[in-house]
């Protein structure tokens, strides 16, 4: 990864997954957001990153918090009149490190079954000094997992730990069953992507 990506590494990864190369070369995050779906996969990407979003009209310009724009699926706080102008997100640190796992029906152009985001502070060792998880496509809009995210901070990061936070996001999450799968199947994708995300951040800081 080259040293910008590392300012948004979790974003650059949700990036990569969205569609194919055309989607990639002509879609854009204003788009991913404004569809507001909650499979979108550059979504949770921006709630751990704390994005505020720049939304502008001929006459005014606010900024609204990414975890306040969406009000359901397909729904969100735009005006008629306004556009989304920026996306604002304050660069990682040296010591914060993220990643984006998701599950789909196939390799490319694939709407996520379940997407997770995850952002952690690290401290020298493993012991990590605040954490933050957002899930996609296991409610109506794109959640943050707050008790993985209590447990997580402040804790050392070991096999033991990661495995009861896995436990802890099969309960958290709150999936429906639709055509691309069951809520059931959804939970325990939501719990393996977890741990399987967690552990390949630790593999990661440790050879950092
Ligand atoms: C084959 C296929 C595969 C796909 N795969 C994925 C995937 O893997 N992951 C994923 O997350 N999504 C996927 N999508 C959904 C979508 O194409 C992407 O989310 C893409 O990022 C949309 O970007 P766009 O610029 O083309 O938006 P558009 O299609 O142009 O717009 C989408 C919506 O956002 C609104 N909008 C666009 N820009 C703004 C703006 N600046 N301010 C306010 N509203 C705006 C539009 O009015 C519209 O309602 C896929 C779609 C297709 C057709």
């Amino acid at each position: 990864m080259s040293p910008a990506s590392k300012k948004a590494d979790v974003l650059v990864e949700a990036a990569r997954e969205v569609g194919a190369t055309q989607m990639q070369n002509m879609g854009t995050i204003g788009g991913n957001i404004g569809t507001a779906s909650p499979a979108g996969d550059t979504i949770p990407a921006l709630y751990v990153l704390n994005a505020v979003i720049e939304l502008s009209s001929i006459d005014s310009t606010r900024l609204v918090p990414i975890e306040e724009f969406f009000n359901g699926p397909g729904k969100t706080v735009l005006k008629q009149n306004e556009m989304i102008t920026k996306i604002i997100i304050q660069p990682q640190g040296e010591n914060e490190i993220g990643i984006f796992q998701k599950l789909g029906p196939r390799k490319a152009q694939s709407i996520s079954i379940v997407n997770v985001a995850i952002s952690l502070i690290m401290d020298q060792g493993r012991q990590c000094l605040g954490a933050k998880v957002a899930y996609g496509s296991v409610a109506p809009t794109i959640i943050r997992a707050r008790k993985c995210e209590a447990l997580l901070s402040n804790n050392c990061l070991t096999e033991e730990l990661i495995q009861n936070i896995a436990k802890i996001a099969w309960k958290e999450v709150m999936p429906i069953t639709d055509v691309r799968a069951t809520a059931t199947y959804r939970r325990d994708m939501a719990s393996a992507l977890l741990e399987r995300g967690l552990y390949r951040l630790m593999r990661r800081w440790e050879n950092r």
